[in-house]
């Protein structure tokens, strides 16, 4: 008795940080895009929860309760009514881990769609929703993909009308970047912008009206320009190198070059599939990136691909 689950990872097309709330968090507005790079989870019958990890990046991920999808099959469990259940969890992981392209998150989505499908916990969406949000700011959109603007600390999702197909070349950084850490840096810088009175009060976050336009219109070439990241000068002051391979991916034709989320991933928006063909073999030959994937989105998100039960 298994259930398997395949799981996208984002980009944020927009990412405008706000102000720190009263709970700490950064008060967000962002245009999320699920991209077809994918973790796959499988949810298996068992006397004893645990967790194997396969993959990309598999010796950083932790097998204890600290896992995020670990938490996933706890919090469902607990909201079924389900006391003692177990759960064998295996995730085969093909996003990179703290890249800034939320694949905890996305195990943790999967985790609930698998571990709900295992036990016919007979739970909703809505439920499931709620229960994504209390786990992790970005596990909600997971559940759903394609493009949503996310508000608040990013859980509240609102569909985006986007059309078309998007064609993206992803660079792994050589190493992976703690978000608690990039937020800390770009509050310490915009202090810095506003003792030297280079910076206007900030208030709260907007979404950009042109870049929703742009996605309207389907037409990446509108796109490209408009994508825009607040955390980037942030994840660039803890990774200079990234300056060069954001100039490597322009020179060769990129329309836009952007820092997903907290980073180091830096994501190449192509014309068409060729194009980020193109791409990708040339910032792999530059030799500034570890890895250089091609993917395309939107995608749909977690979704069952494997359920082996008795029906
Ligand atoms: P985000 O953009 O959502 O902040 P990220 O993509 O930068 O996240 P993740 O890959 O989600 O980063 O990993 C962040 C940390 O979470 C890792 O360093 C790891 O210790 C921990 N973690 C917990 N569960 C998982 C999981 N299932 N997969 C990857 N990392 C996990």
């Amino acid at each position: 008795m298994a259930v398997t689950v395949r799981v996208p990872a984002k980009v944020n097309l927009q990412l405008a940080v706000g102000p720190v709330r009263a709970d700490g968090y950064h008060s967000l507005v962002t245009v999320f895009h699920a991209v077809s790079l994918f973790d796959e989870v499988t949810a298996a019958a068992a006397d004893k929860t645990a967790i194997a990890v396969t993959g990309e990046d598999a010796a950083a991920v932790p097998t204890d309760r600290s896992n995020l999808a670990w938490q996933a099959a706890s919090a469902l469990a607990k909201a079924a009514g389900l006391r003692g259940a177990a759960v064998r969890i295996e995730i085969r992981k093909r996003i990179p881990v703290a890249a800034g392209l939320a694949g905890g998150s996305a195990d943790a989505a999967a985790t609930l769609v698998a571990c709900n499908e295992l036990w016919q916990t007979g739970l909703s969406a809505r439920d499931l929703a709620g229960l994504a949000a209390s786990l992790g700011s970005d596990v909600p959109f997971a559940l759903v993909g394609g493009t949503a603007v996310g508000r608040g600390r990013g859980e509240h999702l609102t569909a985006a009308l986007a059309a078309g197909t998007y064609h993206w070349a992803l660079a792994f950084g050589h190493e992976g970047l703690s978000t608690a850490q990039v937020y800390a840096t770009c509050d310490r810088l915009r202090a810095a912008r506003a003792a030297a009175g280079d910076q206007p009060r900030r208030g709260e976050p907007e979404l950009s009206k042109p870049l929703m336009t742009a996605l309207r219109s389907g037409d990446p070439a509108q796109v490209g320009p408009l994508l825009i990241n607040d955390l980037q000068p942030a994840a660039l002051s803890l990774q200079p190198d990234l300056r060069r391979a954001l100039a490597a991916g322009r020179e060769h034709g990129a329309l836009g070059a952007i820092v997903s989320g907290s980073g180091p991933t830096c994501a190449f928006l192509a014309s068409d599939a060729a194009r980020a063909r193109e791409l990708a073999v040339a910032l792999t030959g530059s030799g500034i990136c570890r890895a250089v994937v091609r993917a395309s989105g939107p995608v749909p998100g977690a979704a069952i691909v494997r359920d082996n039960q008795p029906s």
